[in-house]
């Protein structure tokens, strides 16, 4: 399978589903994450240029970690637009890479790219089968399973988790990833988060206190969760469980039974 993990920023893919890429890639699918922002906005003392620069250095690394493909689109990070003009490159890049399943965010969220990008690739969905859209680019004839990605926001609706993927035995791999966006993991969060004086020196240091942000910020998920991790892996598993990723399944694109999706997400 072809998998595209579609974020408004050079690490959402990483946030919010870097274990299921791990995994899927494990299991020989070709994972392609993209960044719809270079992410130039992303920082307290850096910017412009220079921090795409180094941000797209930062998702390279991301991107070995799993064996995966990283691209970023030169967009402005912070000013993402739903205008046409982006939806056409959305469904180029669904087209050019031939997904069978596409993640992105939805399009309620607290960030205006996270939400703009979620609109974007919903408004991609169907376009992407439609010869006329774009002609230049073949149009694919078998519409991609659309997915979305965790969030906690609960207005108009929150999250149905119809995928649970736990990632505890792709955890490092997961941690691994993050290490790589240094400008954002030990500086730009930590900064907005009013932590930054609690990073340490170090790569060994900064690396388990990376794991200790992401236990807190991540654990509570598991728990949120541990009925319907329940419901698919059975109630003695789930007590076990300490990270997962979960996604909902679009009503837009190809719409798999639980059956199917036991095939889609083969975990
Ligand atoms: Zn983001």
């Amino acid at each position: 399978m072809r998998i595209l993990i579609i974020g408004a920023h050079p690490d959402d893919p990483d946030w919010y589903a870097g274990g299921t890429a791990a995994k899927f890639v494990q299991k020989g699918h070709k994972v392609r994450m993209l960044a719809m922002t270079n992410g130039n906005a992303g920082h307290y003392k850096e910017g412009g240029g220079p921090l795409a620069v180094r941000r797209y250095q930062e998702t390279q690394c991301s991107a070995r970690v799993i064996g995966a493909e990283y691209l970023v689109l030169d967009n402005d990070d912070g000013k993402l637009l739903p205008t046409l003009e982006n939806r056409e490159k959305v469904i180029r890049q669904i087209r050019e890479f031939n997904a069978d399943l596409v993640i992105t965010h939805r399009p309620n969220d607290y960030h205006p790219d996270h939400r703009n990008t979620g609109l974007l690739v919903r408004d991609a969905a169907y376009m992407v089968t439609v010869p006329n859209i774009v002609p230049l680019v073949p149009h694919l004839r078998k519409n991609p399973v659309f997915a979305y990605l965790g969030d906690e926001f609960t207005k108009p609706n929150p999250i149905e988790p119809d995928v649970v993927v736990v990632i505890d035995d792709v955890l490092e791999k997961k941690l691994g990833m993050f290490h790589c966006h240094v400008s954002q993991m030990y500086e730009w969060l930590p900064y907005n988060m009013n932590i930054l004086d609690q990073v340490p020196d170090g790569e060994a240091a900064r690396k388990q206190w990376l794991a200790g942000l992401h236990a807190q910020m991540a654990g509570p998920l598991a728990d949120k969760y541990r009925e319907r991790i329940a419901e698919l892996y059975g109630r003695e598993r789930a007590q076990k469980v300490k990270y997962i990723e979960v996604f909902e399944i679009s009503e837009y694109g190809t719409q798999p039974s639980p059956e199917d999706l036991r095939l889609w997400f083969p975990f």
